[in-house]
């Protein structure tokens, strides 16, 4: 990181991290991968990209104790431009499901706060990460670097179009509710490629688990009903 926080706030958030590791272990995460992410990354300063933004060099206070009391719990919160970063579980579920392997490249659509794509980061996939919202992506871009996530390819864009420059991926995970599966993202995986996609357009989704196993035949699984903020289409400025 590029900036330093007190012992103490770090014992607090550790623990914090503790529990919600364990809640995750509860409602079934196993992949122990997933688990060390989490329990190593500080999903507080995601929460609070501002603070972080304007105050590079040493963070000592809680400023925004409201906002960090929930920064660990399993819920989903505001992350501005109207949307939200996904529950601990969801990310926990999706991430499992793509079933990551050091090195795999992994397309991610919907980058928000950066969270996501730290996940993946710390398991060792290369990351190609889109949003649409001109604001998240602007911050992101200055955000993850100074959390020492230099390595991210972040882009500005349509993630209905996936990311052809860098295609084929081994594995895509979509965390917007999309209301058909793309057929874009399809073929830019590899063959035994993985997108993992929640599909529906009311309040709650299902989640979907698509492995490529040739170029026309494809598995698909579904699981439990899931909440998103929609896949839109085209970028909004
Ligand atoms: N992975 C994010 C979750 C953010 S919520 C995180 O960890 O914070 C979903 C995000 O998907 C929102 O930021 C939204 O703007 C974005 N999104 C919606 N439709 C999109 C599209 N067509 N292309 C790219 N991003 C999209």
């Amino acid at each position: 990181m590029d900036f330093s926080i007190s012992r103490n706030d770090e014992l607090l958030f550790e623990g914090k991290r503790k529990r919600l590791v364990e809640q995750l272990k509860e409602k079934g995460i196993t992949n122990q991968a997933v688990l060390n992410a989490i329990l190593k990354i500080p999903r507080h300063f995601f929460l609070d990209q501002d603070t972080i933004l304007q105050k590079p060099q040493h963070i000592k206070l809680i400023e925004r104790p409201a906002l960090l009391e929930h920064a660990y719990s399993d819920k989903a919160l505001k992350i501005g431009a109207g949307q939200t970063i996904s529950h601990p579980f969801t990310v926990a579920f999706q991430t499992e499901k793509l079933n990551i392997q050091k090195g795999d490249k992994v397309l991610e659509i919907g980058t928000g706060c950066g969270y996501q794509t730290a996940v993946l980061l710390e398991m060792g996939a290369k990351v190609y990460s889109i949003e649409r919202q001109k604001e998240l992506f602007d911050k992101t871009k200055l955000f993850l670097p100074k959390m020492g996530y230099q390595l991210a390819k972040l882009m500005y864009g349509d993630g209905y179009k996936g990311w052809p420059q860098y295609a084929p991926f081994d594995k895509i995970i979509v965390t917007a509710a999309a209301p058909y599966i793309p057929q874009d993202l399809l073929a830019q995986l590899v063959i035994g490629g993985i997108l993992v996609i929640p599909l529906g357009e009311g309040e709650e989704q299902v989640m979907n688990v698509i492995v490529k196993k040739t170029d026309k035949e494809f598995e698909k699984q579904s699981f439990g009903k899931f909440k998103f903020v929609p896949m839109l289409q085209n970028k909004a400025s």
